[in-house]
């Protein structure tokens, strides 16, 4: 669904992507792991043009035929065409917008409007960016909220919610823009430990549910049990790759293990 080949970035003389490669399979979870300053967020923000990498490539494959949707989306038409971004060529603003409507980020801290309620939180991105019109949006923003035990949270400001429910407001403020790719952030970093579990479970729920996810995290417990995919970086490069089990287990790369050990 997106395939990523040779991606650098520098801010300045820091080299931050070191030609990193990456397949990210439709309906598949993959997991970011390695020490503070390695790149995760970095690439991250590559995937969906935030941030702006000097080389390398970002293909997103054609997208399915909405009755080939798996989340039902009428709105949201298929895209026929694979989009291509070099970036040691030239990447106009409309690839870059291109980029950006196919997946939704939920950050580590909620990143919610003060002065808005649940709702307004909820409905801003679909109604705005997406001309959704205002009533579809607040009908399945009203779902979402439902479906993530937030129902009776709908008219209350962010500052009157825990920071847990805060969180699974940011991730249905992703959802209601029923992107193509969900893309997490350390989603819990900024969360006391036992609000944590709350936010996990949610995600997990959408992994099961069949969504294209890429997560960053520092919670290898649920990389192991969540992810398809995991990659290791550190100094900008994926170091190791694999299936989560696999990788936990039985590390080839030294620096792996030595990751692992200092957090496992
Ligand atoms: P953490 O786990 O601490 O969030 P990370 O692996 O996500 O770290 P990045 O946030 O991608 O790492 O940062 C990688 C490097 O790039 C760091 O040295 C950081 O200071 C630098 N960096 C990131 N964003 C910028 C920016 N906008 N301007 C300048 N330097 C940046």
């Amino acid at each position: 669904m997106l395939t990523v080949r040779g991606l650098h970035k520098s801010f300045g003389d820091n080299h931050v992507l070191r030609g990193i490669d990456l397949d990210v399979r439709r309906g598949s979870v993959t997991a970011l792991i390695g020490p503070s300053g390695s790149g995760k967020t970095t690439l991250l923000r590559s995937l969906n043009g935030l941030a702006m990498p000097d080389a390398g490539t970002i293909t997103a494959a054609p997208s399915p035929a909405p009755d080939g949707d798996a989340h039902g989306d009428v709105a949201r038409p298929g895209r026929r065409d694979p989009l291509v971004l070099d970036f040691s060529r030239k990447v106009t603003k409309q690839q870059r917008f291109a980029l950006r409507d196919r997946s939704a980020m939920v950050f580590q801290l909620h990143n919610l409007f003060p002065h808005r309620t649940v709702l307004q939180n909820v409905i801003e991105g679909p109604v705005q960016v997406r001309r959704v019109p205002r009533a579809e949006a607040v009908s399945r923003a009203t779902a979402l909220l439902e479906r993530v035990g937030l129902a009776e949270k709908c008219d209350a400001y962010p500052h009157e919610l825990s920071g847990g429910q805060q969180q699974r407001v940011g991730i249905v403020r992703a959802l209601a823009l029923r992107p193509e790719l969900l893309l997490f952030d350390e989603p819990t970093s900024a969360l006391d430990p036992e609000l944590v579990g709350e936010v996990l479970a949610v995600m997990k729920e959408l992994a099961d549910e069949g969504w294209t996810m890429v997560v960053v995290t520092h919670e290898l417990q649920f990389a192991r049990a969540v992810a398809d995919e995991v990659l290791f970086l550190d100094g900008g490069v994926v170091v190791e790759r694999g299936v989560p089990e696999r990788l936990f287990r039985d590390p080839r790369e030294e620096r792996t293990r030595r990751f692992l050990h200092r957090l496992l």
